[in-house]
């Protein structure tokens, strides 16, 4: 007789894979969730190292507080953080985890070693993680301070969605997001490198500046013709910093960068707005690179409305994205008609 029609409660494990693959749908999320805890461990340096698009391995390395020794068992569970406590918190976190998913959703779909050192521990220590659990006890070693985590081969449970991926599109969306999250942390060195090269994808140092990795990344042919894009508007209680191109670089595609509080988010409505002002200064199918780091106070921020946190929702949308729109156009005008007057003297 057939089964169909049986309501029957998933098995653990079950669960948690499901779970995991709409955190976790591809190496750069993995790569995004544990660069964001390299940065909430106030790491300066996060260097990435990659074999097939991350697909075959991922390792990211940080100087940061790293992990206690008695926390190794746990840190791999779901929903265990040392950053919310209580859900009041939620509107108020400073830190870009706060729901303890990532490194458990990662150990539901690849092998997870975790090699940590905190400040005041004599020796670092190394453990292996599958399907959210420690694989015995920590094992005594040597490193430096902060932590080191390697993915292997993600998606060794999904064969579908492991044989979906191209390592070549995945290197570049990885390359895409490390570049990324160096402009906007300036402050931290980030370094990406492919296993076994010896030149860097990427590297920016320490103490650089959004601008110095705006040319370093996209070159100097966007990095010359920017201007500062920042303004404070206290009735919106916003602040933004950023950098966009001038009426004189006209590119092949569009290129926006949109972190909100921190966060790096799609937000359509930013992004026709600014095609819109600058649908005024450049011909048809030429476009601008436009980096936006939006601030506004963490309680008009929603920042739990999507699994991979990539878009958010915030209150004043309308006004605010008016607002930006006006800076720009204003700023816009005012570098052509400074630029064009440098000319005709
Ligand atoms: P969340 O970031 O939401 O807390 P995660 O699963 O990403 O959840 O991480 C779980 C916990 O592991 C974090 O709260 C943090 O205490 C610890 N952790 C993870 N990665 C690092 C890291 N690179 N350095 C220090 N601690 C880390
Ligand atoms: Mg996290």
């Amino acid at each position: 007789m057939s089964d169909l029609g049986v309501i029957r409660k998933l098995d653990e494990v079950v669960i948690n894979r499901i779970a995991a693959g709409e955190v976790i749908q591809r190496p750069s999320n993995a790569l995004k969730e544990m660069m964001e805890n390299s940065l909430d461990a106030k790491a300066t340096s996060v260097q990435v190292v990659v074999k097939d698009g991350g697909i075959k391995s991922l390792q990211i390395l940080d100087n940061g507080t790293g992990i206690r020794l008695k926390d190794m068992d746990i840190v791999c569970e779901r929903f265990t953080t040392s950053k919310l406590k209580k859900f009041e918190d939620l509107a108020t976190v400073g830190t870009y985890g706060f729901r303890g998913e990532a490194l458990a959703s990662i150990s539901h779909v690849a092998h997870v070693t975790i090699t940590t050192k905190t400040a005041d521990a004599k020796c670092a220590y190394r453990a292996t993680y599958v399907d959210g659990k420690i694989q015995g006890q920590p094992k005594p070693c040597a490193a430096n301070q902060g932590t080191k985590i390697l993915v292997e081969d993600l998606f060794y449970n999904c064969k579908t969605r492991r044989e979906a991926l191209k390592p070549n599109e995945e290197f570049s969306r990885i390359c895409d997001l490390v570049g990324k999250y160096s402009i906007q942390n300036s402050l931290t060195a980030f370094n990406l490198k492919k296993l076994g090269d010896s030149t860097a994808e990427i590297n920016t140092p320490v103490k650089s500046s959004a601008k110095n990795n705006i040319q370093l990344i996209y070159g100097s042919e966007i990095a010359k013709e920017l201007f500062d894009l920042g303004f404070e508007d206290k009735d919106l209680n916003l602040q933004v910093t950023g950098h966009a191109t001038n009426g004189r670089y006209k590119g092949p595609r569009l290129e926006m960068i949109i972190f909100i509080n921190g966060r790096l988010v799609e937000c359509p409505s930013i992004k026709k707005q600014v095609e819109l002002v600058y649908s005024e200064h450049l011909p048809a199918k030429s476009y601008p690179f436009v980096y936006l780091s939006v601030e506004m106070p963490q309680r008009f921020v929603d920042v739990n409305v999507h699994p991979t946190k990539e878009s958010v929702e915030f209150f004043n949308e309308r006004a605010i994205i008016e607002r930006i729109g006006l800076e720009l156009k204003e700023k816009l005008s005012a570098n052509h008609k400074s630029k064009s007057h440098g000319v005709a003297v």
